[in-house]
């Protein structure tokens, strides 16, 4: 496949076989649909929605190639031959020796927290995520950022914000002893901080550092194949590199991966641990029993497991990838022309709003990007989440976190929407960013305990 040239326009590497049809709700029913849903955009129907950027977590249009192999998924209990094609994807692409399949990602943190976690251990990692943090706290480890403090700064230039602060992580080592801690967290990209990469020389000096001191490194792989393009068109020495060989780099520095292959494989419901240690393996093996399902299809149909094989290969194709980022990019620079506040550079997964410079009225205690999500599906039905002080939750005193990072994020699902679509999402962007200073407060009226931001209720201030 011939690269074009980056001056050239670029189309998607697809043509469309089957179409499903969408719908705008009229102002009246998008006015009631979020008054409803509480202001939250995770408690709309989804019928209530034109263009769904809520996130790329099992929204995939699946390939012919797919679908076609679902077909041939073997449903045996023991043994699916579907599994065995995934354990060979798994080894091939990413290059870890054990594969035990999970629902989804949650699963796989699920038996990685509680097969190395001891209560009282401390988990550093390059930023949270919400899931990965929870199950390391349920099994009574602590989570420390180790993130470099660009990652908090949605308007520093960074190249890869998503690295990990060496000096940081040592000092961590260092004050809390390496038998405290099980493993380094280490996120590509970094949801949280506005999808940002992590450079190779940075997890091979991740790798080297913990060598030194004897500790693991569990990579949470979801969206490797985008850290790996972002390596590819930035890193001094990696332009003529193929994604397969940066992703396969990645892999080879760390001990394990958890995997929802919700994200980048392609899928609409599945995930993995993966690890090359035969007694983590045996252990998380056997807690797969417990929690998924028998270790050989762990949650998932043989016929998920043979969409997720090919799907894993699809996601390393060069112009699949491409245009995955390249569908961002062009969203995220519309955006920037237009004057609006957004985390740059431009992540691989979505664009991120800047709900503190969109909205300077809305103090954090009440919610500004919260707030902003809300007005932006009043505005066109374009469902969009927060990712601030919500997503953040409570800490163990229970108090509000309260992330240096009050953001939007637009989360563009792979091969879904067209170029067209991204066009009415930033108009819709900009019709709101013009009356921004009639978007009213909010109060939460209701707040679960576990991961808050799925099923909270607000209601406007004033
Ligand atoms: C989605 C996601 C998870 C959790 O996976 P699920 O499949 O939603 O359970 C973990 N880490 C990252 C970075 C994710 O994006």
């Amino acid at each position: 496949m011939s690269t074009p040239s980056q001056s050239r326009t670029w189309a998607e590497p697809f043509k469309i076989k089957v179409i499903e049809h969408v719908r705008i709700p009229s102002q009246q029913e998008r006015e009631a649909a979020i008054r409803e849903a509480g202001y939250n955009t995770f408690l709309l129907r989804s019928d209530e929605v034109y263009i769904d950027l809520l996130t790329d977590s099992g929204t995939t249009a699946m390939s012919d190639r797919q679908w076609a192999a679902m077909m041939i998924g073997d449903e045996a209990y023991a043994g699916s031959r579907s599994f065995y094609r995934l354990e060979a994807a798994v080894q091939e692409w990413y290059g870890y020796k054990y594969v035990v399949p999970t629902h989804q990602g949650r699963g796989a943190e699920n038996l990685l927290s509680k097969t190395m976690i001891k209560p009282g251990d401390i988990v550093p990692g390059n930023m949270y995520f919400t899931t990965t943090r929870l199950h390391q706290e349920l099994a009574g480890g602590t989570f420390t950022d180790i993130i470099i403090p660009e990652a908090h700064d949605p308007a520093s230039l960074h190249p890869f914000k998503g690295n990990v602060d060496l000096a940081k992580l040592e000092s961590v080592i260092l004050e809390f002893g390496p038998d405290k801690i099980p493993y380094v967290s280490l996120a590509a990209t970094v949801n949280l901080a506005g999808g940002q990469p992590i450079s190779l020389e940075n997890v091979r000096a991740v790798r080297e550092l913990t060598n030194k001191y004897g500790i693991k490194v569990i990579l949470d792989a979801a969206r490797i194949v985008e850290n790996a393009y972002f390596i590819q068109q930035r890193e001094p020495g990696c332009q003529s590199r193929t994604i397969a060989s940066i992703v396969k780099e990645m892999c080879s520095y760390t001990d394990g991966c958890t995997m929802s292959a919700k994200k980048d494989p392609l899928v609409n419901i599945g995930g993995f641990l993966a690890v090359n240690d035969h007694a983590i393996y045996e252990e998380a093996a056997n807690l797969a029993v417990i929690y998924e399902g028998l270790h050989t299809y762990g949650g998932m149909a043989g016929r998920d497991m043979e969409a997720l094989a090919t799907g894993i290969e699809e996601s390393l194709h060069e112009d699949h990838i491409r245009a995955r980022v390249g569908q961002i990019l062009y969203l995220g620079k519309k955006l920037i022309d237009a004057g609006i506040p957004i985390v740059q550079p431009i992540g691989g997964h979505g664009v991120f709003l800047d709900a503190r410079a969109f909205l300077p009225h809305i103090p954090q205690e009440q919610y500004p990007a919260q707030a902003l999500a809300a007005a932006l599906y009043l505005d066109s039905g374009v469902r969009s989440m927060e990712r601030g002080i919500v997503s953040a939750g409570r800490n163990k005193n229970g108090e509000e976190n309260k992330p240096k990072l009050e953001l939007v994020r637009l989360t563009i699902p792979r091969r879904v929407y067209t170029q067209a679509h991204m066009d009415v999402v930033a108009e819709s962007v900009q019709i709101v960013y013009s009356h921004r200073d009639t978007i009213r407060c909010l109060k939460m009226i209701h707040e679960p305990k576990y991961l808050r931001f799925f099923q909270a209720r607000f209601e406007p201030l004033g």
